[in-house]
């Protein structure tokens, strides 16, 4: 099946190198992925899929039936926007569109989904299960994996595969990380009310910037005395506004955040830990807070059984010098976590690394991608499905 897997892959190369310059070319905001969309559609629908736009309002739905020896239900996500980034890297495919880039490598998803539905398409016949394509949008502001989910995506579904591009391995590998990927990630908003004053007199007022700077202090280090430091955790207070003059006491200040942790349990306790915290500093001195903990996303933990799946696929497919173990998982976010609440699941990361010059960081306005891996995503992907049937079929469950 590899082999036949390849020989595919290989014949649609060309036309995948153009998809994704399309799709680089033309990027779209979170939520806005109309074009995209409609695009996605045309190209599924000619491998014969049966197709549905307008799931999670701007995403798109393909499925592909089997040849039903198998009952399992395999989806693949794949995400679409682009960011409000003005392209710098003057390639001759770079976004026409002002300010907005595929800065993601989410145009690179989005063909490594296509091409994966053409490879599984054309060997249908052969394929036990059925395998549905999530493209979804508005990956990038926390929200898309939820559109799709409530509009009946993951209804059915078994098991689910994803990827994301990573500029630091380089093209033609792939990572695979066993446990958690990515952070589970929170917002926090912090109020707090004092009294205003003059500047000269403070025994008379109560200094809410001055409050603020002990909660602030007062969360960092509550962090590395309260919690265990083998779980991480990072709280990050990225926004402060407060007081009018120099010499005016302020009576309010307001700061807004970002919470990462790694462990269920961990994040579980949060919202507790933080309101006890700030509302014992605030107590302290006398002024009154508000606090409002936001739950965003939980954290990816993929699932070792399909990890092992997708590990095997590409060892197979690329050589075991090309199959790299994630040591380490990172504390950005995710929204692939969504439908891990569904369905277990597993993300790997492609090396898209250049053979040559420099490697910009994701979200960069230089960001590239050695074109090649887009195979190297299409190949892992589709024999990590034939896989993920084959073993689920011999396995009891
Ligand atoms: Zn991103
Ligand atoms: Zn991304």
């Amino acid at each position: 099946m590899l082999e036949k897997i390849k020989q595919i892959a290989a014949e649609i190369a060309p036309r995948l190198i153009e998809i994704r310059r399309h799709l680089h070319a033309h990027p779209e905001l979170s939520g806005q992925e109309y074009q995209t969309a409609a695009y996605v559609a045309g190209v599924l629908s000619s491998c014969g899929l049966t197709v549905k736009e307008g799931v999670g309002k701007t995403g798109v739905v393909g499925e592909l039936k089997g040849n039903g020896t198998s009952d399992l239900f395999l989806a693949i996500r794949t995400d679409m926007d682009a960011l409000p980034i003005q392209e710098a890297t003057g390639l001759e495919f770079a976004s026409k569109i002002p300010g907005v880039m595929h800065a993601c490598g989410h145009d690179v998803h989005t063909t490594v989904g296509l091409g994966t539905a053409m490879v599984l398409s054309r060997l249908q016949d052969q394929l036990p299960g059925r395998v549905r394509f999530l493209f979804q949008p508005a990956e990038e502001i926390a929200q898309g994996a939820l559109w799709m989910v409530a509009d009946g995506a993951m209804e059915g579904i078994d098991a689910i595969f994803g990827l994301h591009v990573f500029p630091t391995l380089p093209a033609g590998t792939v990572g695979v990380r066993y446990g958690a990927l990515t952070a589970a990630m929170d917002d926090l908003e912090i109020i707090i009310q004092g009294e205003a004053g003059h500047g000269a007199r403070p025994h008379q007022a109560i200094d809410a910037i001055w409050i603020a700077a002990q909660v602030i202090t007062g969360l960092q280090q509550a962090i590395s005395r309260t919690h265990n430091p083998l779980h991480p955790l990072v709280l990050t207070l990225g926004q402060i506004s407060g007081g009018h003059a120099p010499n005016i006491i302020a009576e309010q200040v307001k700061m807004v955040g970002t919470v990462r942790s790694l462990h269920p349990e961990v994040r579980e306790n949060l919202p507790d830990w933080t309101r006890r915290i700030v509302e014992g500093i605030c107590q302290t001195y006398g002024a009154r807070c508000e606090i409002k903990y936001n739950r965003r996303l939980p954290s990816v933990q993929n699932d070792w059984r399909l990890t092992k799946i997708v590990e095997r696929a590409a060892i197979e497919a690329l050589g075991e010098q090309n199959v790299i173990l994630i040591n380490e998982p990172s504390l950005g976010a995710e929204d692939f976590a969504v439908y891990l609440d569904y369905a277990r699941g597993t993300m790997f990361r492609l090396g898209i690394g250049l053979k040559e010059g420099k490697n910009y960081p994701l979200h960069h306005p230089r960001f590239q991608v050695d074109e090649s891996s887009i195979l190297t995503g299409v190949i892992t992907m589709a024999y990590s499905a034939f896989l993920y049937f084959e073993q689920s079929a011999s396995t009891p469950t």
